[in-house]
């Protein structure tokens, strides 16, 4: 790790809450912040590029990279769909350059729990579970049978929401990309957690 330390900030929430819309957000408004990309095992959506939103890996490489160590966490978010934190994507962060980490739950608590005081855990809420339902249908990025695994997965994700460190409902995201950027703002200065 840097000798300043690291500086995590994580996003957590059940799929379709909104995390990559505020992480974008948030990237935007902090110019120094890094996006921590993440290995999969899921195929790339239209419009992915490897290495941009995910390292796009085959099975038996993500399980070769597990057994090297190469994870500070993985989860089997889906049947067999695994997401993993790389370490070299966040052992680069610093005070200067903070990282951002879109995961899962599980992911979250991990991280929470190796980096302590140093990440700062945010978790998306939907305002409703149908609300988060019908933008889910509306973004339109899974097959039938994935987005039912997806809505599935969502009221267990949803028994996380206050393990962490914030809760920012997102109702309008102008309102709620706000919220978030201004208690980021203060985790980075220190008077947070
Ligand atoms: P996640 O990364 O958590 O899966 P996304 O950021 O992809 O979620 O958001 C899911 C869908 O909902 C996207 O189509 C996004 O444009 C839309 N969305 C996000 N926030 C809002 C909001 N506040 N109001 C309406 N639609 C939203
Ligand atoms: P998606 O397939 O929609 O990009 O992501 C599905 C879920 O996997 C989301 O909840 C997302 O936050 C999570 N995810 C993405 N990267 C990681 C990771 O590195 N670790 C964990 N645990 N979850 C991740």
């Amino acid at each position: 790790m840097s000798s300043k330390g690291p500086r995590i900030v994580v996003v957590t929430a059940p799929s379709g809450a909104g995390k990559s819309s505020v992480a974008a957000r948030l990237l935007a408004a902090f110019p120094s912040m890094r996006f921590s990309v993440s290995a999969t095992t899921r195929p790339p959506r239209p419009g992915e590029r490897d290495g941009r939103e995910y390292h796009f890996l085959d099975e038996a490489t993500f399980r070769r990279r597990v057994a090297d160590d190469a994870f500070v966490e993985c989860e089997e978010v889906y049947p067999g769909r695994w997401y993993g934190t790389l370490v070299e994507e966040v052992e680069r962060s610093s005070t200067d350059a903070p990282v951002l980490l879109d995961v899962d739950v599980r992911g979250a608590t991990s991280v929470k729990r190796v980096f302590g005081a140093d990440a700062f855990v945010v978790f998306i809420s939907p305002p409703s579970y149908g609300i988060l339902e019908s933008r889910l249908r509306l973004r339109g990025t899974e097959t039938p049978a994935d987005l039912e695994t997806r809505l599935e997965r969502v009221r267990y994700e949803l028994t996380y929401r206050d393990r962490f460190d914030a809760v920012v409902v997102n109702d309008d995201l102008d309102r709620a990309a706000g919220e978030t950027i201004a208690l980021v703002r203060s985790f980075l200065s220190g008077s947070t957690t």
